[in-house]
């Protein structure tokens, strides 16, 4: 797959595995990028766009490690403040404004409510006073650049936006702004605009087993083992560890010792219907027991709440949710609601591991909590010329990939490439569809609910961008695939189909959590609709039916696992007669209201 030149002089490829895989065995690379989250995403997008012959190997899928895990949240960190982490928050704020530029479709606005609780109307002077000072702080290093300054609010406003609050303790509120943005789906569009627009290869299921070494001494590539071929060898100058919490494990390859760099620290979410919890914003709510915050978040018809922070040393790989971890959220938004959320509330949840960097010898850490590790980023080279990117967040990782690759030109010899993502819009950027409301009410498929089409409209284009038509092009003449994928969800049958064919989805798996976040809305649902997802899908991807059967139930029995370890109950919720046309109407568009 030799790339060939688009009109603009930037080399274009295409987002095919088979192809992929072909050229990454035949071909030699100036970079190969290990790990497909967020920051080998973004130093792919880097280091193509600088005009270098790049490759990206990802051992699951795209996304499918701590980057389709997140709070989802693209945000100057409030709370670093109270850390001194003035500059980190400037360059948080700095990144935020650029996604917001750059990825319209993806990263939306958001406003956070700060309830502010007291005794007989009175709110603790000095508590008022931090978040004041941390608000105005936040403006003047850069918040202010979305185009609103933060408000204190009344009582009642707040009442306005989040009804259950408890109102005998609630006196006040302070609103402010950030953004959000579905993280597996802008990690999945960094992957594509470098391979699309610059010619990079990159292939999911394909993890690196060592690494190879040159006859000089220094790393020149990389043993892949791809799922579904055989085991073949990359050549690249020079390669980037951008493996997340697993980037000890590939020092380890290199240096022959384990680092011990990475102090994971553990984060579940979970989702639960509006009703349970309504609002229209998302909201910062402390918890008083060891002075940590957690989000609501609403996400269209549901809300999502999160999220813990503990040290973590079970495996890697599947990190489990608890069910002391769903205590502690219960906990925290029960103590503020007059309304409980109870464990039956609960539709989906999602447990992420970060990627914290351990303290540095003789460097003192301001606690021995995670949550009071910095969150910054390290990048550093090895003897063998191998360079590991560790730390950071989602929403810095294009700063992340601009200090990476110039690591990495310095390894070439080539220290004149300079960086152009600042202003580089991802795919999807382009002029937003209005296309597809009209489409879709001229078809059959669609639930007959007042105003769905432009419903849908809105779910596409929040999740596509200036792609959707050609999502809705793959429905030409075939209106059952307008229909949802999951029941009470807006995601469409037509969605797994493209997933499959542009954007290199090859399970179950990787549609229901990543390409559509349906189990993180309801896992049941998810479960339930495993068998259709793979009737769609098997076909595309050569499975026969006895491999279609096996697939969907391995993945719905994944669901039900992940349930019962939580503590909760892992059969089907009964559901209100209303839900099918109710739910996630207005999820997903791209004006705050959901983002996949
Ligand atoms: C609970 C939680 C909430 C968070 N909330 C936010 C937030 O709201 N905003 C924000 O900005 N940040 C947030 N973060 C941080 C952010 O999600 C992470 O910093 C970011 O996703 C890390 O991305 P990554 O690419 O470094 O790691 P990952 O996404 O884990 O990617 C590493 C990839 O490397 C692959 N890999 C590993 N070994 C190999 C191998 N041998 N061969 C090939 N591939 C390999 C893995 O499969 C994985 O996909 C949160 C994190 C957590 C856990």
């Amino acid at each position: 797959m030799s790339p060939s030149a688009s009109a603009d002089g930037f080399r274009v490829g295409r987002f095919v595995r088979d192809e992929a895989l072909a050229t990454l065995a035949s071909e030699a690379f100036d970079v190969l990028v290990i790990g497909g989250g967020i920051t080998g995403a973004g130093v792919a997008l880097d280091a193509a766009s600088r005009g270098l012959r790049v490759a990206l190997v990802e051992k699951e899928d795209f996304a499918s490690g701590t980057s389709s895990k997140s709070s989802k949240l693209i945000h100057g960190g409030l709370r670093y403040l109270q850390q001194h982490e003035f500059r980190l928050v400037y360059e948080n704020l700095a990144e935020r404004q650029r996604l917001l530029e750059n990825a319209p479709h993806l990263v939306s606005p958001l406003p956070f409510l700060i309830p502010l609780f007291g005794r007989d109307g009175i709110v603790n002077r000095s508590v008022a006073r931090v978040y004041l000072t941390a608000l105005w702080l936040y403006d003047l290093t850069g918040g202010i650049r979305i185009g609103r300054r933060h408000e204190r609010v009344s009582r009642d406003q707040a009442l306005a936006h989040m009804p259950t609050l408890r109102a005998d303790r609630l006196v006040a509120g302070f609103l402010y702004w950030d953004a959000r943005a579905d993280d597996a789906r802008l990690t999945l569009a960094v992957v594509r605009t470098a391979v699309l627009d610059h010619g990079a290869v990159a292939v999911n299921h394909a993890p690196v087993t060592t690494l190879v070494t040159g006859e000089d001494g220094r790393v020149r590539g990389a043993r892949v083992a791809p799922e579904g071929s055989e085991p073949f060898e990359i050549r690249a100058s020079v390669v980037v560890n951008a493996a997340g919490v697993w980037s000890d494990e590939v020092r380890t390859m290199d240096e022959h010792g384990d680092p011990h760099s990475i102090r994971p620290a553990k984060g579940i979410h979970i989702t639960v219907p509006n009703e349970a919890f309504p609002c229209d914003i998302a909201a910062v709510i402390p918890v008083k027991e060891d002075h940590r915050s957690i989000f609501v978040v609403s996400w269209g018809d549901q809300v999502y709440l999160g999220t813990t922070d503990t040290e973590y040393d079970g495996p890697l790989d599947d990190p489990s949710c608890l069910p002391e971890d769903i205590d502690y959220i219960l906990g925290a938004a029960n103590a503020v609601t007059t309304r409980p959320i109870g464990r039956s509330d609960i539709t989906g949840l999602w447990t992420g591991l970060r990627p914290l960097l351990a303290p540095v010898a003789g460097k003192h850490a301001p606690s021995e909590r995670t949550a009071d590790l910095s969150r910054r980023h390290t990048v550093r080279t090895s003897a063998g010329g191998v360079v590991t990117v560790t730390g950071g967040k989602l929403t810095t990782y294009r700063k992340m990939a601009e200090d990476t690759v110039d690591a990495v030109a310095a390894e070439l010899g080539r220290p004149s490439l300079t960086c152009v993502t600042k202003d580089l819009r991802l795919r999807g950027a382009g002029h937003a569809s209005r296309v597809p409301a009209q489409r879709l009410d001229a078809t059959a498929g669609v639930p007959a609910v007042p105003d769905d089409a432009t419903a849908a409209a809105a779910h596409l284009a929040g999740r596509y961008g200036s792609e959707t038509p050609d999502v809705l092009a793959l429905a030409e003449g075939r209106p059952e695939l307008l229909t949802p994928l999951v029941e009470g969800l807006r995601y469409l049958e037509v969605e797994a189909l493209y997933a499959v064919r542009h954007e290199m989805a090859g399970s179950v798996a990787d549609v229901l959590d990543r390409r559509t976040r349906a189990s993180l809305r309801d896992a049941r649902g998810a479960a339930a609709a495993a068998r259709r997802v793979a009737g769609l899908i098997g076909p595309e991807l050569g499975w026969d039916a006895q491999r279609i059967e096996a697939e969907a139930e391995a993945y719905a029995e994944a669901r039900r696992l992940e349930l019962t370890r939580a503590g909760l109950d892992p059969a089907p919720l009964p559901r209100p007669a209303t839900t099918a046309a109710a739910v996630a109407t207005a999820a997903d568009a791209p004006g705050g209201r959901g983002s996949g």
